[in-house]
């Protein structure tokens, strides 16, 4: 029997939530994005909110949660889009804002608590030997690290990179399990793969080894085509040149950068479309010397010589899913779909994909390293009409053989390839006996022969108020 009294008062001596309103706050994330998740988890909200200082704070809210068969749902920043930090059947929200320390910096390397935010690492890690994190969520500013490895899967650097399931791209996660004792347990090369973007539903983490790259003052650049298929080749040939090191190469379909980017007003028009790049400073000239290759590129914005009334602000924060932020502020009727086009047919698929939906879906895309080869990942921006719909051009992408990772879905395996990950699911039987952690997210622990003709609904999800 669960219960949530005993627990709480168990834990009273630790620093818990005591305001209704924040505790409702802190139970929710970015599902919001998601028409069809808003109002099937608008409601959602823990029973409370604590927040540990320590490993060992964190062993004991497991264990007497264990004890009292309460689920515990653990927060990073909560900027996930998919209700992936969202208690969907009540109990222990564990947010771990406290447990923010960066342990050590070494050459190549760094060793941090999981609830530090992408900025502050990288600050500090520029600060001490002037390196930084290789790759990071476009919500930098405010998303945490043990966030970003259990809920997110690349971004600012996955160009240069690739995704953070490639291996090298995480050296050594701590991990606590859920048991009546607690384990802490330490993992390297294939068992990082239990844990990383496992949404927190088999075990916390609690340090993290990552690896770090020199760092630069990245000139951030935005160039302008009235041709799409250039300026997708121009960020695709930018992104494959050797000796040109970039950080980032987003693509934006026209009208996105006038519809959508208040601050571009003056500098665009409808029929441009948008290159926003991240170039390091000693890459400048051969990346110049690409430019001028190309007739019909404009070069619109140099953060290092910028001469804006009202400067745009980071560049990255116009890319991954900043873009469909900065799209639902201006339109809430837009939402978005995330989409692999591989290599070799990547842009040849973009291309397909563009004359059989724009302007219903419009092109974003960012340059990812795949296995090596340079593909796009697509936050396509969708003019949403109704789920049906929706659910129609997901599956005409897929058709089309473009992979779709769903983002209307609060799953692992729905968000994913549809299929179960046997290596999770394993070690959520070992480390989580009870099914208490992060409850409802991952579809093989409850209900092994779910065949993905529609969309799972967790049974145990609290109902509607
Ligand atoms: P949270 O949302 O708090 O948590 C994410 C998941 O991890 C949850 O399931 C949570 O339970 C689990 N979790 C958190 N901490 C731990 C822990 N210590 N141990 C175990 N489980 C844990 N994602 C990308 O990958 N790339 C992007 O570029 C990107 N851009 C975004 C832009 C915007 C505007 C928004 C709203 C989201 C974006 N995201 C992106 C999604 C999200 O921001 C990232 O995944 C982010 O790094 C998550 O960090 P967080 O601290 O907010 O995690």
């Amino acid at each position: 029997m669960t219960n949530i009294s005993a627990a709480r008062q168990a834990l009273s001596h630790l620093d818990i939530e005591k305001s209704q309103a924040n505790i409702r706050a802190s139970s929710r994330d970015f599902f919001w994005y998601s028409p069809v998740l808003k109002p099937r988890l608008d409601h959602v909200v823990a029973d409370f909110v604590v927040r540990p200082r320590t490993q060992d704070e964190v062993i004991e809210v497991l264990k007497v949660c264990y004890a009292h068969n309460v689920p515990v749902t653990t927060r990073g920043a909560g900027t996930g889009n998919y209700g992936q930090a969202m208690p969907l059947a009540g109990g222990c929200v564990m947010h771990l804002i406290h447990m923010n320390a960066v342990k050590e910096v070494k050459l190549g390397r760094v060793t941090c608590e999981p609830g530090v935010l992408l900025k502050d690492l990288d600050a500090h890690c520029i600060a001490h030997s002037g390196q930084e994190i290789r790759m990071f969520s476009s919500t930098w500013a405010t998303a945490t690290i043990g966030g970003f490895i259990a809920g997110g899967s690349g971004g600012v650097g996955s160009c240069t990179w690739g995704s953070l399931r490639d291996l090298g791209n995480i050296v050594r996660l701590r991990v606590v399990t859920m048991e009546q004792e607690p384990r802490v347990l330490e993992f390297t090369g294939e068992e990082l793969a239990r844990v990383s973007h496992a949404y927190g539903t088999n075990g916390i983490i609690t340090e993290i080894e990552i690896p770090l790259a020199p760092a630069y003052d990245w000139v951030e650049m935005f160039v302008t085509s009235e041709d799409f298929g250039q300026a997708m080749a121009f960020a695709d040939d930018v992104a494959n040149s050797d000796g040109i090191l970039i950080k980032l190469a987003s693509v934006y379909e026209a009208p996105i950068a006038h519809d959508y980017f208040q601050r571009f007003k003056p500098y665009v028009t409808q029929k441009d479309n948008l290159i926003g790049l991240m170039v390091a400073p000693h890459s400048m000239d051969g990346f110049k010397t690409l430019l001028k290759r190309n007739l019909g590129l404009t070069l619109i914005y140099r953060s290092d010589e910028n001469d804006w009334e009202r400067g745009p602000g980071r560049v990255f924060e116009y890319g991954w899913n900043h873009t469909t932020l900065r799209a639902l502020k201006v339109d809430p009727s837009v939402t978005y779909l995330q989409v692999r086009y591989g290599f070799p047919e990547h842009r040849a698929l973009v291309e397909k994909m563009r004359t059989e939906f724009a302007p219903e879906v419009l092109q974003h895309l960012e340059a990812i390293r795949m296995d090596g080869k340079l593909g796009f990942a697509g936050l396509s921006l969708v003019k949403f009409t109704s789920e049906k719909r929706l659910d129609e051009i997901v599956r005409l992408h897929e058709e089309a053989g473009a992979i779709i990772f769903n983002p209307h879905r609060y799953t692992l395996e729905e968000g994913g390839r549809q299929s179960v990950d046997d290596r999770q699911l394993r070690f959520k039987q070992e480390a989580d006996p009870k099914g208490l952690l992060n409850p409802g997210k991952m579809i093989a622990w409850d209900d092994p022969d779910f065949g993905y003709d529609s969309m799972y609904v967790y049974p145990k999800i609290q109902a509607a108020e």
